[in-house]
């Protein structure tokens, strides 16, 4: 018994010490590849459910690792939020999506409106709006053209220089959206005082649409009372969709439509989708 205690005890803390060196070799090769900017960008298009039309994009951040292939973006973006890294991943997604809606747009390609996802922790740099402004300049882009997402935890906060700072990319046109809207907050107060644009309704309410269909009407009547839009995530079956039209929520995002897509998938996909 002795020497199962002490082997037990060996095997859990030899489990832990690889655990803990598995993480920071991670995290150095995370920060690694922002720094050689090899972070890549895939786009999800976003539709209206009635015309079929192409409405916006959403910028998704991919890393692949050298040994380990794709690392799904939950993990990193954690590890990044955990690190401080998020900032610097973030401003990469900013420099090289605006980047290539610039190269797009110079091959005579339709852009639509693109969106970028931008963490909290992102918000307490003074120079966020700067920056975003600065890098909208060095590619002749407008506000009107991108889009940001936000956490419901971000407005849920409630803090005055978070609002300005969205007062501020909405006066340069930016569309604000609240992302993975009705998961965790129960006051919706924040919503009347915050400067926002648009509810994601939540990927986990449109997958399991029965169960939530009086939180998504509620969600949706609240919004129109409020004079914000709404768009539904995750939406990958028919009777998803019909679901949503029937409560009048018609801008929407998911597989039913398409998948996010690599840039040279989604520059084909702009191509196809002009000559429409
Ligand atoms: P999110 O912002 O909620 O993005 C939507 C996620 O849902 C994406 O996962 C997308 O691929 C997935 N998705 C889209 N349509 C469907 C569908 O019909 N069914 C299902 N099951 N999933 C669908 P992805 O790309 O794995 O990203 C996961 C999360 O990682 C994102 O969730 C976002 O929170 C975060 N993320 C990705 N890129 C960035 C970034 O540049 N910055 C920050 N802060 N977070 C990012
Ligand atoms: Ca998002
Ligand atoms: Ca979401
Ligand atoms: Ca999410």
């Amino acid at each position: 018994a002795k020497e199962y205690g002490a082997n037990n005890y060996q095997v859990f803390h030899e489990g832990m010490m690889e655990l803990s060196v598995d993480r920071i070799k991670l995290e150095n090769d995370l920060r690694k590849a922002i720094e050689n900017e090899e972070l890549t960008v895939h786009f999800q298009p976003k539709y209206h459910a009635m015309s079929n039309k192409v409405i916006g994009a959403e910028a998704l951040a991919r890393w692949k690792h050298p040994l380990h292939g794709y690392v799904p973006p939950i993990d990193f973006i954690a590890l990044a939020e955990e690190t401080n890294l998020i900032v610097s991943l973030e401003r990469l997604m900013i420099k090289k999506t605006l980047s290539y809606i610039n190269d797009w747009k110079k091959k005579k390609l339709e852009v639509p409106r693109t969106s970028i996802n931008i963490s909290i922790v992102h918000f307490y740099q003074e120079d966020l709006v700067p920056f975003i402004e600065e890098n909208l300049r060095k590619n002749n882009l407008i506000g009107d053209e991108i889009e940001i997402e936000i956490t419901e935890s971000i407005i849920a906060k409630g803090e005055l220089h978070i609002n300005e700072k969205l007062q501020k990319l909405r006066k340069l046109g930016i569309e604000i959206s609240v992302d993975d809207f009705g998961t965790g907050y129960s006051s919706l107060s924040y919503l009347v005082n915050f400067s926002i644009d648009r509810l994601k309704i939540d990927k986990s309410f449109v997958q399991n649409f029965d169960n939530n269909k009086e939180v998504i009407a509620a969600i949706i009547a609240m919004s129109k009372n409020l004079n914000i839009k709404t768009i539904a995530e995750g939406v990958e079956t028919k009777e998803q969709l019909e679901s949503l039209i029937a409560l009048d929520c018609l801008e929407v995002q998911g597989y039913i439509y398409s998948r996010p897509l690599e840039i040279q998938t989604y520059e084909e996909f702009l191509l196809k989708n002009n000559e429409l």
